[in-house]
């Protein structure tokens, strides 16, 4: 039996460095850039070119030379051709002349201002200006997006719609990016069904494996979910060897890791692989284990769903990134009123289930009902988590707690 009293119980923070100590990025890998949503590039992008590529309209209106328009504001310039998006106008615009432009056509040569459509009548062949813009008014220039030579994409950098449009906008149909870290998902204990089988007496469903593949998606991995093993050490050690048959990077057992007669997770990992740690100081899911398995990372989280949920968004969300390339933010804070008293008195870091409200100057903090580890309806109606230190015992209504979002 592995003796829980071996192992320090480690703080969140402890032994979230201890697992990301253990997880290496993956190699590149070049994809089609809407098949690379979620990923994270491997390289700098580089613009070679400017963006937009050359001056041009703001506004469908009138391109002039601003020394044409008379000092009172009315002008009348003669209209010598017009220019649509696309297209280029082929000539240089004269003194006392005007081309009718288009949104998003390049500027003619010679002219440096765009009179709006609002601010002009046509009169003929020539057009009657009613106001006086400023010079460079409504032109958008050649490269005010992007310079050339400018790094416009950081390695490191998760692509999200707007990066992707930036690829696009550089004329990049692939980049460069890692591969999604392949994250095995394994539920553990002999009450977990399928999620098509009649549910026999005693049995519970699957839900650990659900919400842990599901968060790893988020997170940028391709999760490789597994049959749950039963509570038999030969099962639990076939479905490890099948996690590491399928070449994942890390590994998410959920249940048998606690102190029960049959949690073997540990055991197997102390046995055949290594245990590097086993507890942490906090509410839910305390008992979380960390460990090798030929040589692949193992992240052993506690069985209850919120427990296995919260586990995932501690510890297995930030390997998941790392893995995945992902340069680490300085995490931004937020802080809400708690608008219910709390007590806590077991020196754990508890992590409470919480609605969200606007309040008078922060935020309002609910809790979304019974907090135990195996009550799902208290994440399903969360949408942050509020965070109560180790070293509080009571919080009265109105107190300011930090809060991580959900959603
Ligand atoms: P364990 O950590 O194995 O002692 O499990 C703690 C609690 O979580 C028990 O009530 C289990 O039935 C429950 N549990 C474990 N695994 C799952 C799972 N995959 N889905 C739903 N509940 C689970
Ligand atoms: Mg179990």
């Amino acid at each position: 039996m592995t003796d829980r009293r071996q192992y320090p119980v480690l703080s969140v923070e402890e032994a979230r460095e201890r697992i990301l100590a253990f997880v290496a990025p993956t190699e590149k890998q070049s994809l089609p850039i809407l098949q690379a949503l979620g990923t994270t590039l491997y390289v700098d992008q580089v613009a070679e070119t400017s963006i937009p590529p050359h001056n041009n309209s703001a506004m469908d209106g009138y391109a002039i030379r601003h020394v044409d328009l008379a000092a009172d504001g009315e002008t009348m310039l003669r209209v010598v051709g017009q220019v649509p998006a696309g297209s280029v106008w082929p000539g240089t615009l004269g003194a006392g002349e005007a081309v009718r432009i288009m949104t998003g056509a390049p500027m003619p040569a010679g002219a440096d201002t765009v009179v709006r459509f609002e601010d002009a009548r046509a009169e003929g062949s020539s057009v009657h200006l009613t106001r006086r813009p400023r010079q460079g008014a409504d032109v958008r220039l050649a490269g005010e997006d992007v310079a050339p030579g400018q790094i416009v994409l950081r390695a490191g950098t998760r692509l999200g719609p707007a990066e992707i449009g930036m690829l696009a906008s550089l004329g990049r149909p692939t980049v460069e990016v890692h591969r999604r870290p392949r994250v095995a998902i394994l539920a553990t204990g002999d009450e977990v069904a399928a999620i098509d089988e009649p549910l026999q007496p005693g049995k519970i469903r699957n839900i650990n494996s659900y919400t842990n593949a599901a968060q790893a998606a988020r997170a940028g991995a391709e999760p490789l979910v597994l049959e749950a093993a039963p509570d038999r050490r030969e099962a639990l050690q076939a479905r490890l060897r099948q996690a590491l048959d399928l070449r994942a990077d890390l590994i998410i057992t959920s249940g048998g890791v606690s102190v029960g007669d049959f949690d073997l997770v540990k055991q197997v990992l102390s046995s055949e692989g290594s245990l590097e740690f086993w507890w942490v100081n906090m509410k839910p899911g305390r008992p979380l284990a960390f460990g090798t398995l030929g040589g692949i990372p193992l992240l052993a989280l506690a069985g209850n769903p919120v427990a296995a949920m919260l586990g995932m968004l501690l510890f297995g969300v930030p390997a998941i990134e790392h893995a995945a390339g992902l340069t680490r933010q300085p995490t931004v804070k937020l802080r809400a009123r708690l608008a219910e008293p709390i007590t806590h008195k077991d020196g754990r870091r508890h992590y409470l289930r919480v609605r969200l409200a606007p309040g008078a100057d922060e935020p309002l903090a609910r809790l979304t009902g019974d907090q135990g580890s195996g009550i799902l309806t208290s994440m399903v109606e969360a949408d942050a988590l509020a965070i109560i230190p180790e070293s509080v015992d009571h919080l009265e209504a109105g107190s300011l707690v930090e809060v991580i979002p959900l959603r």
